[in-house]
C-alpha cells in the first residue's frame, strides 16, 4: 500500500473512534436529519490517481463549496469588474452574518460569505434565465468532475427558500444599496439550487483537480486564475474559522455547511473530507481534523 494509501486509511480510523462527532447543520430540515456518525476522505494526485477512504461513495449536500465554482464561472463572465461588486479581504464575521454587510454599505467583504456568493450568483444570472444559469453552474462542475451523475437535489432547494429569512434579508439589503442587479427571488432561486448540489467525496475530488495545476490533470481556468482562486480559499474559505484553518491545516480549501471541505494541495492532490457534524464556525469537525492530520503526515502545506 502506498503511503498516502495509508495515510489516508490511517487519519479515518483514528477519527472514526473519536467520540466527538460536532453538531449537524439545524437550518433546514434535510441537513438536521443527516446521520452525523459519517466520514469519508478522498484525493486525487497530479498523476489523477484517487485513494479514498470510509463513506467516500455517499452523496453529501455540498453547499458552501459550490462558491469556489461560481466564482471561477463569474470571473470567467465579466473578470476584474467583478471586484466593483465585492472584496476579496477575509471577513471575521459568520458566514450568513447581516451586520458587515451594512457597516460596508452592500459590498460583501468576499465571494465565499453568503452575501458575497449571492452576488456572484447575480452575475452569472445577469441577462439570462435563472435555468440557464444553473445549467451552466451544474455543466461546469460535471466538466471538472468528468461525471454527469451530479445532481441537484430538490428537496434541499426548497427547504432553503422555506427556511432562507436571513438570505432573503442579504439580497434584499444588497438591492437596496444597488448591488443586485436581478430580483432577490430570482437570484435567491438560483443560489438555493446551486448550494443544493449533491457530490460524493470522490467527485468533489475530481472536480477540484483543475485547481491543483498539475500537468496530466484538467486546465478549466488560467493558472494566473487558478492561484487567485486559492489564494480566496487560503483567506476566505473557512470564514471566521479561516485563520485557525490555516494555522491548523495550512492548505487552501472551502467549506460547506454540509459537512463537507474541497482542499488543494498546489502541484500535488486535490483533496475531499466530508464528515456532517460541525464546529462552531460552521466548518466540518471532523474533516478539518481529517484534513489536518492528512496534511500532518504528509508533509503538505503552502507554507
Ligand atoms: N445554503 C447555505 C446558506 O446559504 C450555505 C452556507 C454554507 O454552506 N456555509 O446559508
Amino acid at each position: 500500500m502506498s503511503i498516502l494509501a495509508r495515510a489516508i486509511n490511517d487519519v479515518a480510523n483514528r477519527l472514526r473512534v473519536d467520540p466527538d462527532w460536532g453538531d449537524v447543520a439545524a437550518y433546514i430540515p434535510e441537513l438536521a436529519l443527516v446521520e452525523p456518525h459519517q466520514l469519508a476522505i478522498a484525493v486525487v494526485t497530479a498523476d489523477g490517481t484517487t485513494y479514498a477512504a470510509g463513506d467516500a461513495d455517499t452523496p453529501f449536500s455540498v453547499q458552501s463549496i459550490t462558491k469556489v465554482f461560481t466564482l471561477a464561472i463569474a470571473l470567467g463572465r465579466v473578470g476584474d469588474q467583478l471586484w466593483g461588486r465585492v472584496g476579496r479581504e477575509p471577513s471575521g464575521r459568520a458566514f450568513n452574518s447581516i451586520v458587515q454587510l451594512e457597516q460596508e454599505n452592500g459590498r460583501p467583504r468576499n465571494p465565499f460569505i453568503n452575501a458575497g456568493a449571492i452576488v456572484v450568483t447575480d452575475e452569472i444570472l445577469s441577462g439570462r434565465a435563472p435555468r440557464d444559469a444553473l445549467a451552466e453552474i451544474v455543466q461546469f462542475i460535471r466538466a471538472a468532475a468528468e461525471d454527469d451523475d451530479i445532481h441537484i437535489d430538490d428537496a434541499v432547494a426548497a427547504s432553503e427558500t422555506a427556511h432562507g429569512h436571513r438570505n432573503f434579508a442579504l439580497a434584499h439589503f444588497l438591492a437596496s444599496c444597488g448591488n443586485l442587479k436581478n430580483t432577490p427571488d430570482r437570484t435567491l432561486g438560483t443560489y438555493f439550487h446551486q448550494c443544493a448540489l449533491t457530490m460524493t467525496a470522490r467527485q468533489l475530488a475530481m472536480a477540484g483537480r483543475f485547481l491543483v495545476e498539475a500537468p496530466d490533470l484538467p486546465r478549466l481556468v488560467s493558472p494566473v486564475r487558478a492561484r487567485r482562486l486559492k489564494a480566496l480559499m487560503m483567506t476566505c474559505g473557512h470564514y471566521d474559522g479561516s485563520g485557525d484553518f490555516a494555522y491548523r491545516v495550512g492548505i487552501p480549501a472551502k467549506s460547506g455547511v454540509g459537512g463537507g471541505i474541497l482542499a488543494i494541495v498546489p502541484g500535488k492532490a486535490s483533496i475531499a473530507a466530508w464528515s456532517p457534524g460541525l464546529n462552531r464556525y460552521g466548518n466540518s469537525l471532523k474533516g478539518t481534523e481529517a484534513l489536518a492530520q492528512l496534511a500532518r503526515q504528509m508533509e503538505w502545506s503552502v507554507f
